[in-house]
């Protein structure tokens, strides 16, 4: 059937417009892949066409400048096509084979790391940050930076039972897929708001702070104007600092990263997943969060070397029990793993969805 032609402002435009013609051509008739290399696969079409991928990390906030390059590079090998995945790896999308070592040269000429394609560690997706967002509890892209740098081997060339993706989110709205990722890392913070009153009265808007509230912990201060917030129904998520920044959650002594682990997407070989809390709490520290970085570490060794191939993290766990593997990773079993009843009721402190 043929598209509509006219263009409008409303919604994204139709992903056929964009798909190299090889791929529009093969709509709906490719048979398999190959991975040919860490960074390199090629997709077989019933007609006998092919067309290869090659996948390099991003540094996933990414400068004009960058972003031309990639553009100008994709200009030249492939057409103009690049994707970008969910996990912001950059995928170039060649049509002619003869393209293919020229482009990895370039590639590598740019220093960009070609990999992450099979049982390896993809591109670390994560969220804003303190670059960016204003609820964040650390800096995601400063983490992934450390991670990554620990890490880079295995996008590039060292395998792992199966893939494993990874993950930063940096507060518990949770922009990124820590809930379903091998192994990630969800930022938090510990201490309710500081209230400025003298800002509040002149900047925030009182119902709708109070009503930004999912536990109801905010209630109004008429002696200063203000509010007050009740710390012991607090759970620190931060929704009022973003309706009135009056309400200062951001705590250096008390913010930091927790660490959940076990998460897949995929319904390959069994059910999807959500991740589960493995290390309750690590304080930031910046510039390179060596605590952080040695923790996923430790998780990602004991993987490597206990998993049976084709594994992932969250089966390998099932598979060996969750006291093995706090045992063998020498991580704390914590009272903070044990998310029972007793604790939500009260405290009310584990939903945001909850009524008095
Ligand atoms: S996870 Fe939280 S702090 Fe990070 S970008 Fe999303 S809302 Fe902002
Ligand atoms: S529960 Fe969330 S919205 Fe309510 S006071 Fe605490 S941080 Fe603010």
């Amino acid at each position: 059937m043929d598209l509509p032609k006219r263009k409008t402002d409303i919604g994204p435009p139709n992903y056929r417009d964009f798909l190299p013609p090889v791929i529009s051509k093969n709509y709906g008739d490719w048979k398999y892949h190959e991975v040919l290399s860490p960074g390199v696969m090629v997709h077989h079409a019933g007609s006998g066409e092919k067309i290869w991928t090659v996948r390099v990390a991003s540094p996933r906030l990414l400068s004009t400048d960058t972003v031309r390059e990639l553009a100008d590079i994709a200009d030249k090998y492939c057409g103009g096509y690049l994707r970008f995945t969910t996990r912001n790896n950059v995928e170039f999308l060649v049509s002619d084979e003869a393209m293919l070592c020229p482009l990895q040269l370039e590639l590598n000429d740019k220093k960009y790391m070609i990999g992450g394609i099979g049982p390896r560690i993809s591109n670390i997706v994560h969220t804003q940050g303190w670059v960016h967002c204003h609820s964040a509890a650390t800096d995601a892209s400063g983490l992934v930076k450390a991670l990554m740098d620990e890490f880079a081997d295995y996008f590039t060339t060292k395998e792992l039972p199966n893939k494993v993706r990874l993950a930063v989110a940096c507060c518990t709205n949770m922009c990124g897929a820590v809930h379903c990722s091998d192994i990630a890392l969800v930022a938090i913070h510990r201490k309710a708001p500081k209230v400025n009153h003298d800002s509040v009265k002149n900047t925030c808007e009182l119902p709708s702070t109070i009503a930004a509230c999912p536990t109801g912990a905010i209630s109004p201060d008429s002696s200063k104007k203000s509010v007050k917030i009740n710390d012991d129904k607090c759970m620190y998520c931060g929704n009022c600092f973003t309706v009135c920044s009056c309400l200062e959650i951001n705590n250096p002594d008390f913010d930091g990263v927790a660490i959940v682990a076990g998460g897949k997407v995929g319904s390959l070989r069994s059910d999807p997943k959500f991740s589960r809390l493995v290390v309750p709490f690590i304080k930031n520290n910046p510039p390179r969060w060596p605590e952080v970085v040695e923790a996923v570490s430790n998780i990602l060794d004991a993987y490597a070397a206990g998993a049976k191939k084709h594994e992932r993290v969250g089966e390998w766990i099932e598979r060996i029990g969750w006291e093995k593997f706090f045992r063998i990773t020498g991580l704390k079993f914590t009272y903070q793993h044990i998310d029972d009843f007793t604790i939500a009721r009260e405290t009310f402190r584990t939903s945001a969805a909850f009524k008095w």
